[in-house]
């Protein structure tokens, strides 16, 4: 790691990306597919046509370590785009504050290390519990 940076500085940034989470709107987790298939209607293409099938978009996401795939109707599919973008954001902001939590975290341990290392008083004193008989 780099020069530590001031605490002040990282909870500054941690609260920049905390309200941009706020800001965040609808979004749905999962990645966009496109499959294939027949619309059912007597007299389209797809019904005569062997090889053709309408493109069409998918939702997949993981539920429970099992694949789950949503159709997306097509009058709706630019808007879930932008939902799966969002959460995609959100994610990545996420990462950003757990990164920059972490390191808070880390620059707080050597302080208190170069505390206990000042006074070495190891053998000298040995703290007895007074509950013991
Ligand atoms: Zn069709």
């Amino acid at each position: 790691m780099a020069t530590p940076i001031d605490r002040s500085e990282l909870e500054s940034r941690i609260h920049d990306l905390a309200r941009q989470l706020g800001e965040a709107a609808i979004s749905i987790g999962g990645s966009l597919g496109t499959t294939h298939r027949r619309c059912g209607r007597a007299g389209c293409r797809c019904a005569t046509d062997d090889l053709y099938k309408h493109p069409s978009r998918l939702l997949n996401s993981k539920v429970t370590g099992k694949t789950k795939s949503i159709y997306i109707p097509v009058a709706i599919a630019g808007e879930v785009e932008q939902w799966v973008q969002r959460r995609q954001k959100m994610k990545e902001l996420l990462k950003q504050i757990d990164s920059l939590a972490e390191q808070i975290i880390r620059a707080h341990v050597p302080v208190q290390k170069d505390a206990r290392a000042d006074r070495p008083r190891r053998k000298s004193t040995t703290r007895t519990s007074s509950r013991s008989s």
